[in-house]
């Protein structure tokens, strides 16, 4: 792709991202990709962009459920590294390490496998939208506590008016768009 088209699939990817109101709840503007998902050009556009930020800088990429995975495993595979889950308590079969957090529509906890990670890997954190910065965080110390290393984290979409980067502080975190 020419880096015209690329940019040109890239403004079409952002206007593919629909908002729905008061979903899940009164108040709460929810950012739907399923429609950029739906469309091959913007998608790949956006896999690339992402996965090229962060080229030779990571050894796995964790996703977080659920929309995070989707984004993540062609991340990983475009960087040619390995792909692990962050998952809701309760999903994940293997023995796990947790934590909760707060949402910007209630409270949540995920896990990860203990052994989803090695202590001398690099891990990039991926998923659909920052908002709070809660769900990112959290993730970002279940890595740390299951001994390896947070190289960044990556997200599709940043609510900036949500302040989300201010609870990662000291932390490499790139967004592709930004409101
Ligand atoms: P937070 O922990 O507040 O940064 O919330 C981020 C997580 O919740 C991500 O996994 C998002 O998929 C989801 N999320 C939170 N707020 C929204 C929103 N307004 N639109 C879409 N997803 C959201």
């Amino acid at each position: 792709m020419t880096d015209t088209s690329a940019s040109e699939a890239l403004d079409r990817a952002f206007g593919l991202i629909r908002e729905i109101r008061d979903y899940p709840k009164p108040g709460i503007g929810f950012k739907d990709i399923t429609p950029l998902l739906a469309d091959p050009l913007a998608f790949g556009a956006v896999v690339d962009s992402m996965a090229e930020a962060w080229r030779g800088q990571v050894d796995v990429v964790a996703g977080i459920e659920a929309r995070g995975f989707v984004l993540a495993a062609p991340i990983a595979l475009a960087l040619g590294v390995g792909f692990v889950p962050v998952r809701k308590s309760g999903k994940l079969p293997h023995e796990t390490l947790g934590v909760e957090y707060s949402l910007e529509y209630g409270t949540a906890a995920i896990e990860m496998h203990v052994d989803a990670v090695r202590p001398d890997q690099r891990v990039l954190v991926v998923d659909d939208v920052l908002a709070t910065g809660g769900t990112a965080a959290a993730t970002c110390e279940l890595v740390e506590r299951v001994g390896a290393r947070v190289a960044g984290v990556s997200v599709l979409l940043e609510l900036g008016f949500l302040a989300g980067r201010d609870r990662m502080p000291g932390r490499e975190l790139s967004a592709l768009f930004r409101v």
